[in-house]
């Protein structure tokens, strides 16, 4: 391991890897420093749709299509397959109230320059025949999709690595030593580094690496459940709101959201249950698949939702990368952080993503 580099980012799920890449292509000096393997945080245990239709409001909808437009020549630019799918998606309508909200999404949507519909109950079963015959209806945007996400972070570490970059796996920061107003000195299990700028992309365990240099990220942890099936031939059509087919043919079903007060991952019954009845009431006549893995992971959600992105202001050259649905937002957030790095934008520019939005 470098014992000194010019930028270190701490963490390789999606949000580390992407910066780290972006930012070694813009030809700065990077080591990324992970306690475990890539992609073993949320990032392993994430649904992994690419939903830009639903964020709101205006300035994040915006972020999330930026974001998209980024995503379509990604696979080429990293010269890696990560089973980028556009695939429509489909979130089910159970009630009137839902129908009037999507009502008010649909003309966020337009404003943004995509079209997204509200398909009448016919068209929701003629589009995705295994949805339960009972619902309303459904939102619709033939735009968004998913992607397998160990091979996205795969192809962002190994581009990287091609622009310079290095990579520690099995590295956990255990101390960040401050002097005067930055950090002086990385300690890991392996040694220390010095470095210039530190990007903590490191999820869930942000809030605790920061508190340990007085920085309070305000962001709270929610679980969610997932479940996989046996491979199955083709069965949905499209990302339905819970779940996706993948390329290999395993069906992911998950989104239920357990706002907890621990980052654990375990597994328990109640979250299958859970789970399953979210898929028995959606998707009823799959009810007999086989489940052949069931795995948790926690979201990280800042307090008011949007992405906290860039200086902590408290530490000089302490930044933060810290996001939820960062499958959608990588794209748009890395390339922010390259620019505000190269001094080609400042925190200015981004009002509702920068820290220091919580300093009163
Ligand atoms: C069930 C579920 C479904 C989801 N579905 C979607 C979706 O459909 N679409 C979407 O856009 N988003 C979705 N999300 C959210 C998305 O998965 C996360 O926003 C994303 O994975 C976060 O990536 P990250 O890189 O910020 O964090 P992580 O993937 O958690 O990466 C942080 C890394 O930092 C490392 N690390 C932590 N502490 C240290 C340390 N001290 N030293 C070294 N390394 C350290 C960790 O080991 C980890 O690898 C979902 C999340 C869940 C839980």
């Amino acid at each position: 391991m470098k014992r000194e580099a010019e930028i270190v980012v701490i963490g390789s799920g999606i949000m580390g890897s992407s910066i780290a890449y972006n930012l070694a292509k813009a030809g700065k000096e990077v080591v990324v420093l992970e306690q475990n393997e890539i992609c073993s945080g949320t990032s392993s245990a994430t649904a992994a749709w690419l939903w830009p239709s639903d964020k709101t409001p205006e300035h994040y909808g915006r972020l999330a299509w930026h974001s998209m437009e980024i995503y379509k020549n990604l696979e080429e630019e990293l010269g890696a397959d990560f089973e980028y799918t556009i695939t429509g998606s489909l979130e089910l309508i159970w009630t009137e109230k839902q129908i009037e909200s999507a009502k008010k999404l649909i003309e966020l949507e337009e404003k943004l320059g995509h079209e997204v519909k509200i398909l009448t109950q016919d068209e929701t079963i003629k589009m995705e025949p295994v949805i339960n015959p009972n619902v309303l209806g459904a939102i619709y945007c033939e735009e968004d999709g998913n992607l397998n996400p160990f091979l996205l972070v795969n192809a962002y570490i190994q581009a990287a690595k091609r622009h310079g970059a290095e990579i520690n796996t099995n590295t956990k920061v255990q101390d960040l030593i401050v002097k005067g107003n930055s950090i002086k000195e990385i300690v890991t299990n392996k040694g220390s580094i010095k470095p210039g700028l530190v990007i903590c992309a490191a999820g869930m365990y942000s809030k605790e690496l920061a508190k340990k240099i007085g920085v309070d990220i305000p962001i709270h942890p929610e679980r969610g459940f997932c479940l996989v099936s046996e491979r199955l031939p083709k069965m949905l059509n499209t990302t339905v709101c819970g779940a996706r087919q993948t390329a290999s043919g395993n069906i992911v079903f998950g989104f239920v959201k357990d706002t907890v007060d621990s980052i654990d991952r375990k597994m328990y019954s109640r979250g299958m249950q859970m789970a399953a009845n979210d898929i028995m009431r959606d998707m009823p006549s799959l009810g007999d698949i086989n489940i052949i893995r069931s795995y948790t992971g926690i979201r990280v959600i800042p307090d008011d939702k949007f992405p906290i992105l860039g200086p902590s202001e408290i530490i000089d050259n302490f930044w933060l990368s810290v996001t939820h649905s960062a499958v959608v937002f990588n794209c748009a957030l890395s390339e922010i952080i390259v620019q505000l790095v190269n001094g080609e934008r400042d925190t200015d520019s981004i009002p509702y993503y920068a820290y220091k939005r919580f300093i009163k």
